[in-house]
């Protein structure tokens, strides 16, 4: 059985003081049943790899350079981030594709570029309302899949996370139906399984993202195909992160 997953993302949010009492309160000592992780600003990593250290909750980036070292002025590669004992890092998150211009093969090259520090991706992949509207769905997350699949391949694809993320309801408030999300991760799974096989698709972790909450986290999660959440706001608030993970825990026994 595939074990569920739960990522914090913190975006570009905290300070030293903040961080603290967050995890202070993140509380999650006892939960099993699922994996949890929190993807914060790359200055915190080193204080929420020693908060962290020997919990049930991993930590990871955001992004990452395609490249493992050299001259890129202002980037961090996969094996800093190694280095600060990251596990997780989310490679073509909506955000780095609208307002940082990441396109499908930048995103597929900082994929490879994270297995290759031996860190698991979280590839993230999404429509945004208007091809939503005019029936593009499958069409526009098909082709973000495609493009990882040509580069790394689809076993890589599959050993790895996929996030699938409506940009329509990230930070909007906006929460895909639970019928909507796992309409579309059955379709990931089974656009996996012709590439890389029944088999190696059934273990993929398949996230759902946009406006996870404490309340609404149980019913995404019972979809089938839905295996945890990649959680934004939410995740800035120690009682609904916990409640979100709770959710998964319970999927996961
Ligand atoms: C995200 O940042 O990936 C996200 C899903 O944000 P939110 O939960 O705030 O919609």
């Amino acid at each position: 059985m595939r074990q569920p997953l739960v990522a914090g993302n913190w975006k570009m949010h905290g300070s030293l003081a903040t961080n603290q009492r967050l995890l202070d309160k993140a509380g999650l000592a006892g939960l099993s049943g699922a994996r949890f992780a929190v993807c914060v600003p790359f200055p915190y990593l080193f204080q929420v790899g020693q908060a962290l250290a020997g919990t049930a909750i991993a930590w990871g980036a955001q992004t990452l350079s395609e490249h493992d070292s050299g001259a890129y002025t202002g980037e961090v590669a996969g094996p800093m981030l190694r280095d600060f004992g990251c596990r997780y890092v989310l490679a073509g998150h909506s955000e780095r594709r609208s307002i940082y211009g990441e396109r499908d093969p930048q995103v597929a090259a900082k994929f490879v570029a994270a297995q290759r520090a031996g860190l698991t991706p979280i590839l993230c992949v999404g429509e945004t309302l208007a091809e939503r509207e005019s029936g593009a769905t499958e069409a526009v997350v098909g082709s973000q899949l495609d493009a990882v699949i040509d580069a790394a391949g689809a076993k890589a694809l599959a050993e790895a996370v996929v996030a699938y993320e409506p940009v329509w309801a990230i930070g909007t408030g906006k929460t895909a139906t639970p019928g909507q999300a796992q309409a579309v991760h059955e379709f990931i799974r089974a656009r996996v399984a012709k590439a890389a096989g029944d088999a190696l698709a059934s273990g993929l972790a398949i996230l759902y993202g946009g406006s996870v909450k404490a309340s609404n986290a149980a019913e995404l999660f019972a979809q089938r195909d839905v295996d945890g959440g990649l959680i934004g706001g939410a995740s800035l608030v120690a009682d609904d992160f916990v409640a979100i993970c709770r959710a998964a825990a319970a999927k996961g026994h």
